[in-house]
């Protein structure tokens, strides 16, 4: 596999940062991964819009143009031979003699990988829906930033994975959901319209979410921005997961406890069939 760090594209066992690298000491450092469809990188406009504004939060500085990053994407994904799958980046803020305070002069690090996808794998999740369990939120509160501090969301995937899940939801303290380790989550209510958190501060603002909202209003389907409790996602006619990675992921059981009738619901198919139509597609 090839990656970039920096201005060159290297073999990944040669890519190399410094240790006193920001990313590694602090996950002073933001990233973006889109998801790589049929040879061409999906939403990746809007991608850039959130990394721009990641980076505004943390006063981090650009590393390039928007248009010498989308060439370095691109290329990724083509030295790599990705055709489905996706491309992933980070920017840091850069590498300095450990101190928390900014360092003064410092040079961003920029790194993109690629990497395939196990289509089949992501084929049978959606024909056959996925078990999700729920955890305490214990993140901080600035998760509309899209930072490497995934801790907390790589300890709640892994408890998933050891439950024999697919997905690991968050709830907040007052028992509302927020969102999945790496996904935005959705339920479909009693009168067939969609259901999904406001995007404040409580969760990342997905851009499949954002997407998903035009696939809604093409397809006459109403879309309410409002809390949920876990009873209430228990309870729903539908449940379903948003991300770049897997686009929507129906969700067929929460905590053991079966969704409806336990098999993906038609209104999930019905957007998911129609994403790519409204999707936007940047060919490698
Ligand atoms: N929420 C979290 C915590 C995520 O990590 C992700 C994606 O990785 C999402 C939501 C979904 O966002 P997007 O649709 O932009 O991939």
């Amino acid at each position: 596999r090839i990656t970039y760090v920096n201005g060159r594209y290297v073999p990944s066992r040669e890519a190399v940062v410094s240790v006193e690298d920001r990313g590694n000491q602090f996950a002073d450092a933001v990233y973006e991964a889109c998801q790589i469809k049929d040879g061409a990188i999906i939403d990746l406009r809007r991608h850039l819009d959130r990394l721009d504004r990641s980076l505004a939060e943390l006063r981090i500085a650009t590393p390039m143009s928007r248009a010498a990053m989308t060439h370095v994407l691109r290329e990724v994904a083509r030295r790599n031979k990705v055709e489905n799958g996706y491309v992933y980046w980070q920017i840091s803020r850069g590498a300095a003699p450990r101190d928390h305070a900014f360092p003064a002069g410092v040079r961003p690090t920029f790194t993109a990988t690629a990497k395939s996808l196990d289509v089949a794998a992501a084929a049978l999740r959606y024909e056959k829906g996925v078990p999700i369990i729920t955890l305490p939120d214990n993140r901080w509160e600035r998760v509309d930033i899209k930072t490497v501090g995934l801790l907390p969301n790589a300890l709640a995937k892994q408890a998933a994975r050891e439950a024999g899940a697919f997905e690991a939801v968050f709830v907040d303290a007052e028992g509302y959901v927020t969102e999945g380790s790496s996904a935005n989550v959705w339920l479909v209510d009693g009168e067939g319209r969609l259901v999904t958190r406001p995007a404040d501060r409580g969760i990342l603002r997905g851009i499949t979410r954002s997407v998903l909202m035009e696939v809604a209003a093409a397809e006459d389907v109403a879309v309410v921005e409002r809390r949920f409790t876990v009873t209430e996602m228990k309870t729903a006619r539908e449940v379903f997961l948003t991300s770049a990675g897997a686009i929507l992921c129906p969700v067929v059981s929460i905590d053991g406890e079966t969704v409806a009738n336990g098999v993906p619901g038609s209104i999930a198919a019905r957007l998911r069939r129609r994403f790519h139509d409204i999707a936007e597609r940047t060919p490698i």
